[in-house]
């Protein structure tokens, strides 16, 4: 090999992912140089449901107020525009949360979509073309695969098409999703069952019966708790369809998820009609989820993680591309007063694990106390509350106009203290 590089940084992110990605952009913003390494090209996919909730559009607003409008409305080849969310009990029936009631019976009148669904080839390429490349070094389609520390600094090796990238970095970031790297060197990358899934993705073409506002569709099969199924609308009537199921139930019944996933689309009365004409346009693809709940340490001496490699998924939805990129929103403003007063230790990020877990605490709580019950009550648990009407009044003209207030127009606040 030839043509090896070496780069010397006070910064260096690994992932380029929504998380590292997001780091990046408010570092660019906030003036701060420092080098960015992804392994793969982009556009590059990755194993996920593809649904961008409000957490998504908030820092999206941070980036740009008119990010919304100009990148994902006006874009609908690339982004579904949805208005709620359809839940799908057991015995056929479901209950449509559906912002859009607001206002009237269309989607097109709905001017803060609720949610978005967007292939991840096409969203994660998007943000990684908003990085401000006067400003970070960004060298993608380089793996990282070696991290050492010495004195204060830390050495990492990258290897990529041309040779080695050496890099001299004061500060890594891991933004390297959930089978991390840095976590591997700064900590110990081990499975905590209680706060993890298991989840599968497959695309399809012609699923029929999808709502006319996009509603995002999640079913609970009543002979699979601690599960969800779920059919999110991508545009050319094509659609992310998948599978996730709690990490300890998959062990303790020793279920093979991938199988329950098939068996489903084939055979279960509520979903098999609608996929009778339809097409798989690829094989099934897994990947883990780490929820936030578990006590992984998100920062030391002269690093922090994001996103995934901080377990930071919302654990009773499965949405991690939103904290994810929270916590890159409140990394870079740590980063920032790191930089100011040129100290990078574990002091000056005291209360990171705080702020990046404060928004999600809630979510915890319910899933703790989700799994403490017996299954079947769990099970019985759901289909009670879903058909309550109170609980849809509640969620449509209560909780959602609160969401959307406060992705479109509130500060993401940072407390360092
Ligand atoms: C099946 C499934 C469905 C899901 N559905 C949803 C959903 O609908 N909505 C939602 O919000 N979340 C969903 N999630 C969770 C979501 O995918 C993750 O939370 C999100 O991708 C986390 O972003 P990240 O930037 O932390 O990591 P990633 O998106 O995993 O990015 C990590 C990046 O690091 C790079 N990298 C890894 N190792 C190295 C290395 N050694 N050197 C250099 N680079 C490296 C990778 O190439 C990658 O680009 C789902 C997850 C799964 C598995």
């Amino acid at each position: 090999m030839n043509g090896d590089e070496k780069l010397i940084t006070k910064i260096c992110i690994i992932g380029a992912g929504p998380a590292g990605a997001t780091t990046s952009i408010f570092l660019g913003k906030l003036g701060i140089e420092h080098v960015l390494v992804d392994a793969q090209e982009f556009p590059r996919d990755k194993v996920c449901g593809d649904g961008l909730d409000l957490n998504v559009v908030r820092v999206l607003n941070h980036i740009d107020p008119d990010f919304i409008e100009n990148e994902m409305i006006r874009s609908p080849q690339n982004f579904t525009a949805s208005s709620g969310l359809r839940f799908i009990l057991g015995n056929g029936n479901h209950v449509d949360i559906d912002g859009s009631n607001h206002e009237s019976n269309n989607i097109k009148s709905v001017t803060k979509p609720i949610f978005f669904v967007a292939k991840r080839s096409h969203f994660d390429a998007l943000l990684v073309s908003k990085i401000n490349r006067n400003i970070t070094s960004l060298r993608l389609g380089t793996k990282i695969t070696n991290i050492v520390k010495t004195e204060n600094r830390w050495k990492l090796t990258g290897v990529n098409s041309s040779g080695n990238l050496e890099i001299d970095a004061a500060f890594i970031v891991g933004a390297d999703g959930d089978h991390s790297v840095v976590l591997k060197h700064v900590g110990e990358r081990k499975i905590d069952r209680k706060n993890y899934a298991g989840a599968l993705r497959q695309y399809w073409t012609g699923v029929t019966d999808t709502h006319k506002n996009n509603l995002l569709e999640i079913y609970f099969p009543e002979s699979l708790p601690l599960s969800y199924f779920w059919i999110f609308p991508l545009p050319d009537g094509k659609a992310n369809v998948g599978y996730g199921m709690a990490s300890e139930y998959i062990a303790k019944k020793n279920i093979n998820i991938k199988k329950a996933f098939d068996n489903l689309i084939k055979t279960d009365p509520v979903l098999k009609d609608r996929f009778k004409n339809a097409h798989a346009d690829e094989t099934i693809k897994g990947w883990g989820v780490p929820m936030s709940g578990s006590s992984r340490k998100p920062n030391g001496d002269g690093w922090l993680l994001v996103g995934d490699a901080a377990s930071l998924v919302c654990p009773s939805s499965g949405e991690g591309i939103g904290s994810g990129m929270i916590s890159g929103y409140v990394a870079a403003k740590f980063l920032e007063r790191a930089c100011e007063n040129n100290d990078f230790s574990e002091s000056m990020f005291l209360h990171y694990n705080r702020e990046i877990h404060k928004r999600l605490r809630m979510e915890e709580k319910l899933f703790r106390f989700a799994n403490a019950v017996p299954v079947w009550a769990f099970t019985k648990g759901i289909r009670l509350i879903l058909s309550n009407k109170h609980f849809k009044y509640w969620f449509e003209k209560k909780e959602m106009p609160k969401w959307i207030k406060t992705a479109y127009n509130e500060k993401i606040t940072v407390n360092f203290h």
